[in-house]
């Protein structure tokens, strides 16, 4: 592969393609991990691994160079399929799936194998899933599907049972925080180190609420929460502002907080903030406002006024500390 590929994704990797070379790998591979480690990454390196016509002696691995190399890099080779869901978020449909296993019996166009890759296979519904079940159960000998799944436990066990499990899970904090510095040299120790707490350590779920603003967001959030917690600042004129618009973003940032909240006062390294909070607060049982953000996150997209949950919501925060 020419981009390098994350350093916490590299002992998986050597080991997909030891197996691949050693014919100890099912075909079809099932990578399962939280949101933002890299699974696709993964996937993509086996993709290239399996569709590369000149890999390199050394190791197996793509060469990068060939035609092959070039079309995958290029998404245009034509033995590679990748079924994702019309719009993300929606269902992966019976049709797709149908439309992909009439492709994967055909010849290769190129080199030895086609594949199909599916993302995230969750996300098929159950006819899909049952679509898919006859080739997984005896893929032709050229055939290999990578699925990728961030809930394999929402995965139809006859599918589960079919699959090699490929399990990954986030890199350790300074790993992640070396591939975050490379991404965004610009960015502050302090921003990258609470990207990735808002991420669980996923770094590449990090970058991405770095580049969507969320991580300035989230400290411009506590702010005002302290602010509302010392008695300064109104919570209903927060809550108008933050209003419908903003709800889907703020929701989760005040439940990210609060869990931040409940373990402040363990925590020698807590934001100093979180710590005068902390201090403050009436009780170190944060649990009803916990319950309530998630509520509202239940509740988005239903019509319900947020502009009136997150003022509820705010009163009760304010009533949780001395005044
Ligand atoms: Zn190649």
């Amino acid at each position: 592969m020419t981009t390098p590929i994350p350093h916490w994704l590299e002992p998986t990797a050597s080991s997909l393609i030891r197996q691949l070379r050693q014919e100890q790998l099912g075909h079809a591979p099932l990578i399962q991990g939280p949101v933002g480690v890299g699974k696709r990454w993964l996937a993509d390196v086996l993709a290239a691994t399996l569709l590369c016509t000149e890999p390199e002696a050394a190791d197996g691995r793509a060469c990068g160079r060939c035609h092959a190399c070039q079309l995958h890099q290029n998404g245009t080779h034509p033995d590679h399929f990748v079924i994702e869901p019309p719009e993300p978020g929606r269902q992966i449909l019976v049709d797709q799936v149908r439309a992909l296993v009439d492709q994967l019996v055909l010849t290769p166009a190129i080199g030895r194998y086609r594949l199909g890759l599916i993302t995230p296979a969750e996300n098929m519904n159950e006819s899909a899933a049952n679509a898919l079940l006859k080739t997984l159960e005896e893929p032709p000998n050229n055939v290999w599907l990578i699925l990728v799944s961030n809930s394999p436990q929402r995965l139809l066990p006859t599918i589960r049972s079919r699959c090699q499990t490929v399990p990954i899970g986030p890199p350790s904090q300074s790993l992640g925080m070396a591939w975050l510095l490379e991404q965004q040299p610009e960015c502050g120790e302090r921003e990258m180190a609470l990207a990735l707490r808002m991420s669980s350590g996923a770094p590449l779920l990090a970058l991405e609420k770095l580049s969507a603003g969320h991580v300035e967001m989230a400290d411009l959030v506590l702010n005002q929460l302290h602010q509302l917690a010392m008695g300064e600042g109104v919570g209903l004129q927060l809550a108008e502002a933050w209003g419908n618009d903003q709800a889907s973003t703020i929701w989760p940032l005040l439940a990210f907080w609060i869990s931040e909240l409940s373990l402040a006062s363990h925590d020698a390294h807590a934001d100093p903030r979180l710590k005068a909070l902390s201090d403050r607060a009436i009780s170190n049982d944060w649990s009803s406002l916990w319950s309530g953000a998630l509520e509202a996150i239940g509740l988005l997209g239903t019509g319900r006024r947020q502009d009136l949950l997150l003022a509820a919501w705010l009163l009760e925060w304010v009533a949780h500390f001395k005044n």
